[in-house]
């Protein structure tokens, strides 16, 4: 599918759905708390009836002037993530998907993890003979320097399951293959396609900001998990490294982009998946494409 606005970005599926309760992923939306939200009453991002927020886990393929860039690689196949029933042992079509909309895994020229959590690096491998190998044998699989070195710390400590593991199966072959590239936080892929930081959720959450003179559009990844948090901000999610941190980096951007006509693509929006945040008296709201 492709998302609206003036740039091409495609958006391929791997799961979606009516995932968890608004106040799982985001401890702030309790029952009360959630049903004041407009947010709340609209069907195509909340089961209203089984209270649970839909969610989607996509990548999206930015084909830009140079390059064919595929931005968060979803769960993929074959991971053992035992605690978590949706996401062990995956045995989805991702891969013919990907080729159905017109790129095969030999066309990517770049891969860029947002963040590295599990959710975001599954389809960075596959497993071939019993060996996790790069999925996207001709990319370069940009990844920013803070968030590497955070979780190749972290993931020493065996104690620590980190991740549901995904270090080990999803990033570390990707640095034996010597196929990533590891940046700063500014990096600029081309002219018009650079990486602006946005920490909190994770130490080393990026965005990817495609400008090209005349619009602008910000891929997000996790920096909003559903678009309630357009109305309130402040709601981070369980899953931030840094909640307080999460929220003011989620308010600043929110409040920047708001009446700029900027299309905002995040990781986990459920269809229409892009929107443009306006304010207005009651706070901040969004729009999407007709
Ligand atoms: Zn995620």
């Amino acid at each position: 599918m492709k998302l609206p606005g003036p740039f091409h970005i495609t958006r391929v599926v791997e799961s979606e759905g009516a995932f968890r309760a608004p106040d799982f992923i985001l401890p702030d939306a309790t029952p009360q708390a959630f049903s004041e939200t407009r947010t709340s009453k609209d069907p195509r991002f909340v089961d209203i009836a089984g209270h649970r927020l839909i969610m989607s886990f996509h990548s999206l393929i930015v084909r830009t002037p140079r390059n064919i860039i595929l931005v968060d690689t979803c769960v993929g196949n074959d991971k053992q993530r035992p605690t978590l029933p949706e996401w062990h042992m995956r045995n989805g079509p991702y891969l013919e998907d990907l080729a159905k909309a017109g790129y095969p895994a030999e066309s990517i020229t770049h891969v860029l993890c947002t963040h590295l959590h599990a959710d975001h690096v599954g389809w960075n491998t596959r497993l071939i003979n019993g060996r996790w190998v790069p999925t996207f044998p001709n990319a370069k699989y940009i990844m920013h320097r803070t968030e590497v070195e955070h979780w190749q710390e972290v993931q020493k400590d065996p104690e620590k399951v980190a991740n549901h593991r995904s270090w080990n199966d999803s990033v570390q072959p990707i640095l034996d293959a010597k196929q990533a590239v590891i940046v700063a936080g500014d990096y600029e892929i081309e002219p018009g396609v650079r990486l602006m930081p946005a920490p909190g959720h994770s130490p080393g959450n990026i965005v990817l900001v495609l400008d090209d003179g005349k619009d602008r559009a910000f891929l997000v990844g996790d920096t909003l998990h559903h678009p309630v948090q357009i109305e309130r901000p402040h709601w981070s999610s369980r899953f931030c490294w840094d909640a307080q941190m999460s929220a003011e980096t989620r308010t600043k951007f929110v409040s920047g982009v708001a009446d700029t006509g900027a299309w905002v693509i995040p990781a986990h929006f459920a269809p229409p998946c892009a929107v443009q945040i306006i304010a207005d008296k009651d706070g901040f709201w969004f729009k999407t494409a007709p």
